[in-house]
């Protein structure tokens, strides 16, 4: 069991400060809910408590430690964070996304061992998503998603556990299902767990101690029944209640009586007055309160300026992009794993149609989970058309390579162009090959203040795998460029990489024993190259690269095997070829590109060479003749 301790913590986003002087202790062992109105700080409090935000003054401390001494990952084995509407990678499982709780416990190369499998079961049987573990996170409801992420901090195993608002856009049933699970967590492990919550019924009835946040500071804090009184709820949420005891639990129940009637000294009402009460109460009238998109959307959209076009090559061509609200962007881990969206102007843009998650924004809750949906509906000759992007690099303003005075990010585009022009095909190719200096760009990426270390993108995990081999065409250029520099001495393979003319060869730096080898395509179709040399590479080594222990053992790696075929049925024309894993064995492949090589790529490497299909990550990063939406 842990203790988490804030003392005088001062929590604030830009100039704007939202948590004043905090001092708050979770008990050890016990469930601490915070409640407060939208925009309180009370998630800013659990962003604070987590380390996801950087306190201006103040400390928090675990068991005796300040948090932000500790290592990245010394942290995330003893304190799990769930956030607000976490995002999953691209066409992750349910169980890959469970797995990677256990990465707090796991080097770059450490072994998948039987205590990462046994706490991935039981976080599986703990939240009743057994059934669920070889679907698409994407495929899942609401509720289901969400037991799915909280299996996925029961798997980090820490000893503290932070929910910010878990029942958000659940049902009633799903609410209750999901603060069951944290508390049969808690009875069970005696794990401490803090979490915030809207709903002050639910409060009551889950919490060991409830703290009431009223304008960033502490209101009233103790057993629910101290704490729910009509005078707090007046105080906290601006609302007359009266107050009944819950006829489930026993616990205060809130009753609102709407804001129209006249506060009154009338005692709390028994429950039997309260049943008959809610046969003549009008319904209350909804009461839309927006709140800071800083603290409430995972995805913002920024707004960059391009400061610096290097043509790298005949094809790819690199910019950087600056602007001060980038101070938001960010996933608190390396760039390696930063996938961002640019959305390419229409000719007919009518309006600002991301205004509400821009970071000074102020959004609605209600409507903001529909967000990209709404998008979608809009004419892409107004809307614009969003495309997908590696951040080559990623330098926060006092950088040694960023001398100016915001953070800057590099991209590189590939110059596809077609001489065809085909209305909305080949938008982000036109655009590049037109931008100058000073153009900007509308950018959706993670917001860092919302954003933790697991925010998916280009999926490289070779598990033990000493020997790597890593495919791709110029589209995959800047994952692997960023790959290979991350890369540790102890790593040797080989990088093959396919471009369009030789002038589009770079010079990768790289502390590993890959050997990178570039193929200019020339007049050659498309893929044709990469083949030939993967069939050459894999002939000398396929039974050296096959596992240690056989294929199909399915203890070791964390994707199933299941038919090997399935994925190879796959249309890539309709649908995204996508399988990324974590590795097993020696050696591990990770192929990136058009989707129709990566494809034959596959077929080749786990049907025919047999390679076991938990060795291998495929990417179709785009398509042969469609666009890509
Ligand atoms: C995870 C991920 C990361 C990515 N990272 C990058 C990146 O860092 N840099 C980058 O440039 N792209 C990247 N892409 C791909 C990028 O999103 C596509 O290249 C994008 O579709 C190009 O947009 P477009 O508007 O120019 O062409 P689209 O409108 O999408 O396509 C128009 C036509 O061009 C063809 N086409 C599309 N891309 C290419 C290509 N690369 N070469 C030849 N023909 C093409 C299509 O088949 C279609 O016929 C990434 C994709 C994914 C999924």
């Amino acid at each position: 069991m842990a203790v988490i301790h804030a003392q005088n913590l001062h929590l604030a986003y830009d100039r704007r400060e939202i948590v004043h002087d905090l001092t708050l202790t979770l008990p050890e062992g016990q469930i601490t809910v915070i409640v407060g109105a939208n925009g309180c700080g009370k998630s800013t409090v659990l962003r604070g408590l987590s380390r996801l935000m950087t306190p201006r003054r103040g400390s928090v401390v675990l068991d005796g430690k300040d948090i932000h001494t500790l290592r990245g990952k010394d942290l995330a084995r003893r304190l799990g964070l769930l956030p607000q509407s976490p995002l999953a990678p691209d066409g992750v499982t349910v169980r890959e996304l469970i797995a990677r709780g256990r990465f707090p416990h796991q080097g770059l190369l450490a072994q998948w061992g039987e205590e990462d499998e046994r706490a991935v079961q039981e976080a599986l049987a703990a939240t009743r998503t057994d059934e669920l573990q070889d679907r698409p996170v994407a495929e899942l409801s609401g509720g289901q998603r969400q037991r799915v992420w909280i299996a996925m901090a029961l798997a980090q195993q820490t000893e503290v556990l932070l929910l910010d608002e878990p029942t958000t856009f659940l049902d009633l049933t799903h609410q209750l299902d999901v603060l069951d699970v944290v508390r049969d967590l808690n009875r069970e492990r005696g794990t401490t767990v803090g979490i915030v919550l809207h709903d002050l019924n639910l409060a009551a009835r889950y919490a060991d101690h409830l703290v009431a946040v009223k304008d960033g500071r502490i209101h009233a804090e103790g057993p629910p029944a101290d704490v729910i009184t009509q005078q707090m709820v007046h105080d906290v949420f601006a609302l007359e209640s009266r107050i009944v005891p819950d006829v489930v639990t026993g616990t205060p129940m809130v009753l609102p009586r709407g804001r129209e009637v006249a506060p009154d000294n009338t005692p709390d009402a028994t429950p039997e007055e309260y049943a008959l009460s809610t046969l003549t109460a009008a319904p209350a009238a909804p009461t839309a309160e927006l709140v800071p998109a800083l603290e409430h959307s995972a995805m913002l959209a920024f707004e960059p300026t391009v400061i610096a076009k290097q043509q790298l090559g005949q094809s790819l061509v690199r910019f950087t992009f600056s602007s001060a609200d980038l101070a938001h962007f960010g996933t608190n881990s390396h760039p390696l794993d930063l996938r961002i969206k640019m959305i390419i102007p229409g000719p007919e843009a009518s309006a600002d149609h991301f205004a509400s998650v821009r970071p000074g924004a102020v959004l609605d809750p209600a409507t903001h989970a529909e967000w990209y949906r709404t998008w979608l509906q809009i004419d892409p000759r107004d809307r614009g058309w969003l495309r997908t992007y590696t951040v080559r690099d990623l330098r926060a303003a006092g950088h040694p390579g960023n001398l100016g005075a915001d953070p800057e990010i590099d991209v590189d585009f590939v110059l596809h162009l077609d001489p065809e022009q085909t209305p909305g095909s080949g938008v982000a190719a036109r655009w590049a090959d037109a931008a100058q200096v000073g153009d900007t760009l509308c950018l959706l990426g993670p917001n860092k203040h919302l954003v933790g270390p697991d925010y998916g993108g280009i999926e490289f995990r070779p598990g033990t795998a000493r020997t790597v081999l890593l495919v791709g065409d110029e589209t995959a250029v800047p994952a692997i460029g960023s790959i290979l520099e991350s890369l540790p001495a102890s790593i040797s393979g080989h990088a093959l990489i396919e471009v369009p003319d030789a002038s589009d060869q770079q010079r990768i730096l790289t502390r590993s024993g890959v050997q990178v080898r570039w193929l200019p395509r020339g007049d050659r179709p498309h893929g044709e190259l990469l083949g030939v040399e993967v069939e050459r590479l894999m002939s000398e080594n396929a039974q050296a690269f096959r596992p240690a222990d056989g294929t199909g053992d399915q203890a070791g790696g964390v994707t199933d095997v299941m038919d090997v075929t399935d994925l190879e049925d796959i249309d890539v024309d309709q649908n995204i070829l996508w399988e990324t894993t974590t590795g097993h064995g020696a050696f591990y492949a990770w192929l990136a590109g058009e989707a129709g090589v990566i494809k034959s790529l596959r077929r080749h490497l786990v049907t025919e060479l047999g390679l076991d299909r938990r060795q291998v990550s495929f990417m179709g990063y785009w398509r042969q003749g469609r666009p890509e939406h």
